[in-house]
């Protein structure tokens, strides 16, 4: 069976740098070490942090000493300002690209804007933008939302990282027919972009496809959709022990792409259990 394994599957590099972050912090610190909720949406890799030391707490109330890591996809402002407020020492891992969105927000809210955000309003990331919680920031999670849309006079628009190009491009054209003026920002982290463009070529090309990742990645799950819509096989899984054996017979040419947050372990051990199962 060929295997046709993506360039771009594995650890993004603000995925890498929170990783990094974490484990400099706690080769340093003395004192507990925690994450307040998963560092990044892959159980595996958190299981694995928390055997190593790191303690994930779901809120500020179950933090009384330590350091406090700030997770990729950023906390919400509330939450910044509670750690802040607690002296307790931080250290942001939170992914520029994020942190990017975060300040555009902001700086269309100053301008005046009517703030939209194209994404899923429950995901970290959108929460973590200004004005979300008090409904400040209004957020479209579907084509009909932007259909319903009102019209306003000035629209401020960007989208969660890891939204599609394709999908915000449809939103963006909808809500054009809203206002006087629309400033659409293109927030859609790069990483993510080459790697459904990589992923959707693959699928084209292949009889069936596995995306390899955590069920809580919207990344993940992006890519699962977008090589589903591609008409193939898809399959998306966290590790190899999910494959089962029947969905390979008769099939000759098999694609693998994995999310932002996979482990390059984890991918290895697909790879290997595919091979073992063919051979
Ligand atoms: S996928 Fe992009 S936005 Fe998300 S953590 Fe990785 S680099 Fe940052």
């Amino acid at each position: 069976m060929e295997i046709v394994l993506s360039k771009e599957a594995g650890f993004c590099f603000g995925v890498k740098r929170a990783l990094k972050l974490t484990n400099q912090t706690l080769e340093k610190s003395r004192c507990n070490v925690y994450t307040l909720g998963p560092l990044i949406h892959n159980p595996q890799v958190i299981e694995d942090l928390k055997n190593k030391g790191i303690l994930v707490a779901q809120g500020m109330d179950e933090i009384a000493t330590g350091v406090v890591i700030l997770r990729s996809h950023g906390v919400t402002p509330k939450l910044y300002q509670q750690i802040l407020d607690s002296g307790l020492k931080m250290v942001d891992a939170v992914c520029p690209n994020v942190k990017r969105v975060q300040k555009l927000v902001s700086q269309l809210k100053q301008e005046g804007y009517t703030v939209v955000v194209v994404g899923e309003k429950n995901h970290p990331e959108v929460m973590s933008i200004p004005g979300i919680a008090e409904g400040a920031t209004l957020v479209i999670e579907n084509i009909e939302q932007a259909e319903s849309f009102p019209r306003v006079e000035r629209i401020g628009l960007v989208a969660q990282t890891t939204q599609t190009c394709e999908y915000f491009r449809k939103i963006a054209s909808l809500l054009l027919h809203k206002t006087f003026e629309l400033r659409a920002y293109h927030t859609i982290c790069d990483a993510v972009e080459r790697r459904q463009q990589d992923s959707r070529k693959i699928a084209q090309q292949v009889e069936m496809m596995l995306v390899v990742g955590g069920k809580n990645s919207a990344n993940t799950s992006r890519l699962a959709q977008i090589c589903a819509m591609s008409g193939c096989v898809t399959y998306h899984i966290e590790t190899s022990s999910e494959i089962q054996p029947e969905w390979l017979k008769g099939i000759k040419k098999i694609g693998i792409t994995a999310g932002a947050s996979t482990p390059p372990w984890i991918i290895e051990g697909v790879v290997d259990r595919i091979t073992g199962i063919s051979r």
